[in-house]
């Protein structure tokens, strides 16, 4: 398990300064998109996933977020880059699938990057919300979004990704900083979505050593693990870098890099 230390340092310490992917454009042809989902729960709360199966093979998935909060755009006109197109090229080259937990702001913000990645077969693109604002009171200073604007922003998110013309997308959130409670579940139930979270912290928000981000993924990695990072070059500077570390590394002990929703279509019926 981790500690709510650690989830802040993965999460969202990116909450004011986060940055994202981006990909040069290489549109495919659209494919049947897998999007397994978790059974809502008796008490009609979204769903919760954390990571897959520990005894059905060595499987990883590598999670990025698209981070990029609704009031950055100024902080985006003035240079700061969002976006990270060499992590993306990265995953390509190595041929790494992944889950994109994308902000609708970053959709608007870089279109064709978002429409490039939501079209790419190796991945998938989830949903962070629309405005990267907090869905409970304290969470790491975020602002709070209200509760009745909760479902819009996600509603809205997916929205953006439409707009830029992504296909690949799931029904999973990831709540901004991950942070969450019973009434946020009970919020979301009636938007079908299956809240992801992880097990696995990357610590590569602001970080500047890759061989440490790399370190503590190696470290920490299971059969089904969900590995938090960011794809945002302001505010997780290291990551591309760490990625290239860890992927042959985890290959040569047996690993096989999946999707969330391979995970997901692998979790048994009844968590
Ligand atoms: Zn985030």
């Amino acid at each position: 398990m981790i500690t709510p230390a650690r989830r802040l340092t993965a999460a969202c310490a990116l909450g004011a300064a986060l940055t994202a992917c981006g990909t040069a454009p290489a549109p495919q042809a659209p494919q049947a998109v897998r999007r397994p989902t978790l059974a809502p729960s008796p008490a009609a709360l979204a769903p919760l996933f954390e990571h897959g199966s520990r005894t059905r093979g060595r499987t990883v998935a590598l999670t990025f977020d698209a981070d990029m909060t609704a009031d950055q755009g100024t902080r985006a006109a003035a240079g700061e880059r969002f976006d990270n197109p060499r992590l993306i090229a990265t995953l390509r080259r190595l041929d790494v699938p992944a889950t994109i937990f994308m902000t609708g702001r970053w959709a608007e913000e870089y279109p064709a990057q978002a429409r490039a990645i939501g079209r790419h077969p190796l991945f998938e693109v989830a949903n962070h919300s629309y405005s990267h604002y907090a869905f409970t009171d304290d969470c790491y200073g975020l602002p709070a979004l209200p509760r009745k604007r909760m479902r819009t922003d996600v509603e809205r998110a997916f929205a953006a990704f439409r707009d830029a013309g992504v296909r690949r997308t799931v029904p999973y959130f990831r709540f901004p900083g991950g942070c969450h409670d019973r009434r946020t579940l009970e919020t979301l139930a009636s938007t079908g979505v299956t809240a992801v979270q992880w097990d696995v912290v990357s610590g590569d928000a602001f970080a500047t050593d890759a061989d440490a981000v790399a370190r503590q993924v190696l470290d920490e990695v299971r059969p089904g693990s969900v590995v938090v990072m960011h794809c945002t070059r302001s505010a997780a500077p290291a990551t591309e870098r760490a990625v290239r570390k860890i992927v042959p590394k985890l290959r040569k002990r047996g690993y096989r890099f999946v999707k969330v929703s391979e995970l997901i279509g692998a979790a048994p019926a009844s968590p």
